[in-house]
């Protein structure tokens, strides 16, 4: 835990942590201590971890990266992270995200962006993104700044950030842990997961993280296996599918490249390999940009200046609510506010929300007939490298189109793992995804370990 904390200051540049908690990290690495002097401890015993700020730590702020949760410390713990220190993990501190987790590059942080650690072959200078939104979290571990971390992924915010620092990003099934006690992007979708350099430390570290939750309605009532066996077990014998659908326009020849290694690898391990078809994939992330932001307008609706945080005066209560809002809030955040209230909005509902609502059936349909014949399904994580902080920023929709293959599970509600897979021209980790079906991570992480 102390060379970690000494680590930590001396990657501050990475801007990887919002808030580290240094006196309760050694306090609770001397239990563990003392514990393991005693031959007990669980699995996680004296593992020290870092935790994305979007989850609830009881004490200790916890700020989304907006503004808006100025000075909140909730009066209670996340399931997740009680679980992990339940397991001896110790915390660190917590991680910068994008703000309320939307994004793509962590550069709507209200406390500026994380930098990836990593700097192209040929440019040493320009600072480049770590991947958003767990972009905290996936700097911290790609950074030797923690030995694991917890993320959420919504749309793809554990894969994508961990193919851009090349470490391993797990998101689960969803259900498979609990979002009690994790700040709301988009219900439906949001997923914890962990961030870690290896596999078998993803393997560990989802053990200490899922389990059934009675205080969500949506966390499955199911045992938690132990993700750790069969790891080593191999491919031999199992069907992974290529989807056809995921070879869009204009993908860099680096990631086809990248591919057709790893289903050339998967092959040479004893896979077979299944052209599949995934029709619905082209919809996915229109789809997602109408689910996503109509439940964050929903989720968002209580940062109301009352509650929690920030509280901006004004001269009514409706002038105090637009006061704090406006002030609390980044423009990505307002920005996907004003979209979702849109699309549920009494006159387009029916035109966008419930049409997006069909289109989601129809992606997880692909998927289930998909899962009929195959055990997983090999993919890029991202279509491009890690890119220059400020490069995107601007332009929405072009920050958007770096989720084109994650957000298709995240629909479906399955889970998902990116592995580091190679580097790109420029010198760059460059991640391969492996999907799988409802409650398969053992699965996932015996194909990623195949992988690795
Ligand atoms: N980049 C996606 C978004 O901005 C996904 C974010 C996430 O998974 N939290 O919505």
């Amino acid at each position: 835990t102390r060379a970690y904390l000494d680590r930590i200051e001396a990657t501050r540049n990475l801007n990887a942590y919002i808030t580290v908690t240094a006196d309760r990290a050694l306090a609770m690495a001397k239990v563990c201590d003392e514990k393991l002097a005693k031959g007990e401890g669980g699995p996680l015993e004296g593992l020290p971890i870092a935790v994305k700020d979007l989850f609830c730590t009881e004490g200790v702020l916890t700020t989304a990266a907006s503004h808006i949760l100025d000075g909140f410390k909730p009066p209670y713990e996340s399931t997740v992270t009680s679980n992990l220190w339940g397991a001896g993990a110790v915390m660190l501190g917590k991680t910068n995200l994008d703000e309320f987790a939307m994004g793509s590059s962590n550069e709507t942080s209200y406390y500026g962006p994380a930098v990836n650690p990593w700097r192209a072959a040929d440019d040493a200078e320009t600072k480049l993104v770590p991947g958003g939104s767990s972009g905290g979290s996936a700097s911290a571990v790609a950074g030797r700044a923690a030995l694991a971390a917890t993320g959420t992924d919504t749309g793809g915010s554990i894969r994508q950030p961990a193919g851009f620092t090349g470490i391993v990003g797990m998101r689960p099934t969803y259900g498979r842990c609990s979002r009690w006690g994790i700040v709301a992007f988009a219900s439906s979708l949001d997923q914890a997961g962990p961030m870690t350099r290896t596999v078998a430390d993803a393997a560990l570290m989802l053990s200490g993280m899922a389990g059934h939750d009675p205080k969500d309605s949506t966390s499955a009532p199911l045992p938690v296996p132990d993700f750790s066996a069969g790891l080593e077990d191999g491919v031999k014998g199992l069907r992974i599918g290529v989807p056809k659908e995921y070879r869009i326009d204009g993908m860099p020849a680096e990631i086809e490249k990248l591919w057709a290694q790893g289903v050339e690898w998967l092959k040479d391990a004893g896979a077979e390999i299944v052209d599949i078809s995934l029709p619905h994939t082209p919809y996915a992330l229109p789809t997602y940009y109408i689910i996503a932001p109509a439940e964050a307008s929903s989720n968002l609706a209580r940062y109301d200046g009352v509650r929690y945080g920030l509280r901006v005066d004004g001269d009514s209560l409706a002038e105090m609510y637009a006061n704090t809002r406006g002030a609390g809030f980044g423009a990505e955040v307002q920005r996907r506010i004003l979209i979702g209230t849109y699309v549920l909005s009494a006159g387009y509902y029916d035109a966008y929300y419930r049409k997006a609502q069909r289109v989601r059936s129809l992606i997880r349909r692909d998927f289930d007939q998909a899962f009929e014949t195959v055990d997983a399904i090999l993919a890029p994580t991202a279509p491009s490298d890690a890119f220059a902080i400020g490069a995107e920023v601007d332009d929405p929709v072009k920050m958007y189109l770096n989720d084109v293959f994650t957000v298709p599970l995240n629909l479906a509600g399955l889970p998902g793992i990116s592995v580091p897979a190679g580097l790109s021209a420029r010198g760059l980790p460059l991640g391969l995804q492996v999907m799988g079906a409802m409650f398969e991570e053992a699965k996932l992480l015996r194909v990623a370990r195949a992988l690795e």
